[in-house]
């Protein structure tokens, strides 16, 4: 079998069979890869728990004919131990992974962008250098420009003016003048465009005075919603 050495984040994992995994990967070179994780489930595993969502590894792939398998896996970034102690870096860090999963629907194409993005975001979250929440809706915007989904938030969608933006329609990309909203658009201040827009730059020093207004959350959440075309069902547990 042919191997290939990369590194990756482990996504998700489901059982197979009585011991093992397929683990769903986003790596750096070789973009969304599934691969069978043998023995993971018993005590004495060789991987430990480096196969668990939200790992970073380095990884020894066998090509199979229809599921790669794990040959070996070496810890990189212990992101896990700093997630999955806070329920909030948790959910946000299972918000992450499920919008990537989507966004990079195809699997052994390479998305370094998407990559790079993601083990920020995971770096991030696992040090606490920003509060959950803020770091999932910054990632849920980048994630989604990346891919080609920006929000228009200086200019209107329609005729391109640049003030009087008080709407914000989500299917036609971003703000609205008075004149041309459509019925959907909804009503949005000065503060939450520019709360967007710091989220879809990553602007810390502006982010982190505070938390972010549940209007501007919700655009984030039915942004991703729209764009991805499902629920993420990860979001709504934080509604709960
Ligand atoms: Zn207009």
């Amino acid at each position: 079998m042919a191997l290939y050495r990369d590194e990756g984040v482990v996504l998700k994992t489901v059982k197979l069979g009585e011991a093992d995994r397929i683990v769903t990967l986003l790596t750096k070179r070789h973009g969304k890869v599934r691969a069978v994780a043998k023995g993971v489930r018993r005590t004495k595993s060789r991987f430990g728990a480096r196969l668990e969502p939200f790992m970073r590894d380095d990884l020894l792939i066998a090509q199979g004919r229809s599921l790669d398998v794990v040959s070996q896996a070496a810890s990189l970034s212990a992101y896990a131990g700093g997630i999955s102690m806070d329920y909030e870096a948790y959910t946000a860090a299972s918000i992450m992974a499920e919008i990537v999963d989507r966004i990079v629907s195809a699997e052994q194409e390479p998305a370094p962008d998407q990559y790079r993005l993601l083990i920020g975001a995971l770096a991030a979250l696992s040090k606490g250098r920003h509060k959950p929440g803020l770091i999932s809706a910054s990632y849920t915007l980048r994630a989604l420009s990346l891919a080609g989904w920006t929000p228009r938030l200086d200019s209107c969608v329609v005729c391109g003016r640049r003030d009087d933006l008080n709407y914000f329609s989500i299917p036609a990309g971003g703000s609205m003048c008075s004149k041309d909203r459509t019925p959907e658009a909804r009503p949005v201040e000065l503060d939450r465009r520019e709360e967007l827009e710091a989220l879809v730059e990553g602007d810390w020093p502006i982010l982190d005075r505070g938390a972010l207004d549940a209007t501007t959350r919700q655009i984030v959440e039915d942004w991703g919603e729209y764009y991805l075309e499902r629920r993420i069902r990860s979001l709504h547990l934080l509604d709960s």
